[in-house]
């Protein structure tokens, strides 16, 4: 079954969430009486390597990161930390769902790294619930992470739902199951161990310590903690207020509508084309463009396109050699790319 966001649900869920009252959103803080519980997932274990682009699988950083971000949010009070593994062991997602349930749960972070069959995607992603208080929650906390992320120098890929084949359920097996069980969990993909862009932050045991570190601030700010010396003191953050939806928030699932280039400006002895860039998904944002002077043969990197904007103006470097055409692509929050026309430049 084929789910479409279209504009007319975007805007019925607009203003459902634009009347809700200010008492049903989402605002999860530490209670002082009983302690925050927070679950953490290293994803995959045992047989399941998950990402093995490199020579260390992702089951590896994750579990390491996993156990530096225990050891960090044990640095505050009124919390309990549990790793659903520590050991390296198959554990299926509805196992890890039911630990989270069997310890009551506040939260399940699943931890992971990512990668792409282009190898041309790269930053950070959160995957959330897609229904109800859930989303809201796990939205939230999301956006903690990726701002953590963000400061690391990553590129902020945004927070996203996926919906399953039924249209029923949400995708992502440790999201479904910790939702039956009124968990909100969320997958962190901390970035992309394929891309030259990220390597970067997975290359030194600092940096998966630094990721561990920053997963726990994330945490630490969503619930409100106080560290245990009375250094750091988050009981007066406020999270980011999410609307609960009224109806479940499904994944864009097509191109953007409309891409187009127009050619400003096309300096042949500099060798660089100035042109202005226009993207519309009515459905998500614009994430990422890239560009070919070889009718579509090949591509160059991807490169941030400006968030929030319809339009932007970029200046591309044509190289050496005589060039006839410039094409673009422009790339959804959900990577699905649409071409523009082609610029003559003969
Ligand atoms: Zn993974």
């Amino acid at each position: 079954m084929r789910i479409v966001f279209n504009k007319t649900v975007a805007f019925i869920l607009c203003i459902a969430l634009t009347a809700i009252p200010f008492s049903a959103l989402s605002v999860c803080k530490a209670n002082a009486a009983e302690p925050v519980v927070v679950v953490i997932d290293p994803g995959h274990g045992g047989k399941n390597l998950g990402t093995d682009y490199l020579p260390i699988p992702e089951k590896m950083y994750t579990m390491t990161v996993a156990l530096h971000m225990k050891e960090q949010l044990e640095k505050y009070q009124n919390i309990q930390v549990y790793l659903t593994h520590t050991e390296d062991i198959d554990m299926s997602l509805k196992e890890r769902a039911e630990f989270a349930a069997s310890v009551n749960a506040d939260f399940l972070f699943s931890l992971h790294f990512n990668m792409s069959l282009s190898h041309s995607l790269y930053g950070s992603e959160v995957w959330v619930p897609s229904t109800g208080q859930l989303y809201s929650q796990g939205y939230s906390a999301a956006n903690e992470f990726l701002t953590q992320f963000d400061e690391m120098g990553l590129f902020n890929r945004g927070i996203k739902t996926r919906i399953g084949s039924n249209g029923k359920s949400d995708y992502y097996g440790i999201i479904r199951e910790s939702t039956l069980r009124n968990i909100p969990a969320i997958i962190v993909e901390h970035c992309h161990v394929d891309n030259i862009n990220d390597t970067p932050c997975i290359q030194s045991p600092e940096k998966l310590k630094e990721f561990g570190v920053r997963d726990a601030e994330a945490v630490a700010r969503y619930f409100g903690l106080v560290s245990k010396d009375g250094q750091t003191d988050y009981s007066g953050y406020a999270p980011l207020a999410v609307p609960v939806p009224t109806s479940r928030v499904c994944n864009d699932t097509t191109e953007p509508s409309y891409v187009a280039a127009n050619l400003l400006k096309y300096d042949q002895t500099g060798k660089y084309a100035t042109v202005e860039l226009t993207a519309i998904d009515a459905e998500s944002v614009i994430q990422y463009y890239s560009y070919s002077y070889d009718n579509g043969l090949t591509w160059s990197a991807l490169q941030p396109w400006t968030k929030g904007s319809p339009t932007m103006t970029v200046s591309i470097y044509m190289g050496y050699g005589k060039k006839d055409t410039l094409i673009f692509k422009a790339y959804n929050l959900y990577d699905k790319s649409t071409d523009s026309n082609v610029i003559k430049l003969q």
